[in-house]
């Protein structure tokens, strides 16, 4: 038998005591898109559904000084619709574009996205790129701050602890940056990646900073950091783009699955790299 309650707290206080209350069974449930499927597919059962679509605090888009800060439960359509976002987070805007199609966008959250774990998820390259902390809570922990690049153990695996709760997250503005975010999947809409990849350049004549990220290409989405090293300081062409791309090659572990083989997600890699760098700099 499959036996699962539903709770829907008022408020944050409410919802981490709720949380901790039923520690061990509690199940958050946000825009239910990844939760919904896998209740009914069976992944999901005997638990007490902890649905947090009521706490509005936990929504939103604000700027203070060059900081953007999201709340857990802002929508990707949102995001998608955000002028900051465009402005202050090309990146991440650009992402949200290429997300599933409206009605997901509408449902889905950003903190949902980011603690499914899925090393596809098209927020997470970005936001790896603009250097995110989440803030998490809970009664046992209280409340602490974790750098994106320590959030992901593996597909579908976090360090939040059961009873932690994503609030928000923050990054600094990437206005004077310029960058892309490219996506590949088996067709052209409501597509979760085979492989994705993003870049954030500063710089035209030479790469005073260079950011790279790739989704799909690992067991956790990724900075290729010896790629990004090779890059500051080069004079942007195909040559350089090539050398980087073969830098990143050895930075990525793709497996094959029903997506993709290994081998094709190594030529995808190389392919979404150089064109993210074209993107980018167009
Ligand atoms: C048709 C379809 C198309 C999709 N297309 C895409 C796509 O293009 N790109 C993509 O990346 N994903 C896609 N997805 C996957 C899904 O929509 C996203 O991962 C989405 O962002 C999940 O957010 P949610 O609010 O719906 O999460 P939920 O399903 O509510 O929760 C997801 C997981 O996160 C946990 N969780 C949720 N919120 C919090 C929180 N604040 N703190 C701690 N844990 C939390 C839940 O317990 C659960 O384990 C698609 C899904 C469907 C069904």
């Amino acid at each position: 038998m499959n036996a699962i309650s539903y709770y829907r707290p008022r408020n944050l206080v409410e919802a981490l005591k709720v949380i901790h209350d039923y520690a061990g069974r509690a199940k958050v449930i946000a825009g239910g898109t990844n939760v919904l499927p896998d209740i009914q597919a069976g992944k999901v059962k005997d638990c007490v559904l902890v649905d947090v679509t009521g706490l509005d605090e936990l929504s939103g888009i604000r700027m203070e000084g060059d900081m953007v800060f999201l709340g857990s439960l802002t929508l990707i359509s949102d995001l998608a619709a955000s002028r900051t976002i465009r402005e202050q987070a090309n990146v991440l805007w650009q992402a949200c574009q290429v997300f599933g199609d409206p009605l997901v966008r509408n449902r889905a959250t950003i903190g949902g996205n980011l603690a499914y774990a899925s090393p596809a998820a098209d927020t997470a390259v970005p936001l790896l790129l603009l250097e995110t902390t989440l803030i998490a809570e809970s009664l046992a922990k209280g409340r602490r701050e974790i750098p994106l690049t320590q959030f992901f153990r593996g597909p579908g695996e976090t360090v939040l602890a059961p009873e932690e709760l994503v609030t928000s997250l923050f990054f600094h503005s990437t206005s004077s940056y310029q960058g892309a975010y490219i996506k590949f999947g088996l067709r052209q809409a409501m597509v979760i990646s085979v492989a994705n990849c993003g870049v954030l350049l500063k710089g035209t004549d030479t790469f005073q900073a260079a950011r790279v990220g790739f989704g799909a290409l690992a067991p956790v989405p990724l900075r290729a950091t010896q790629t990004e090293a090779f890059l500051c300081g080069q004079v942007p062409d195909e040559s350089v783009f090539a050398k980087a791309a073969a830098i990143a090659q050895s930075e990525l572990h793709p497996i094959s699955d029903l997506r993709g083989s290994r081998e094709y997600r190594v030529m995808l890699a190389d392919a979404l790299f150089k064109q993210a760098m074209r993107k980018a700099l167009a």
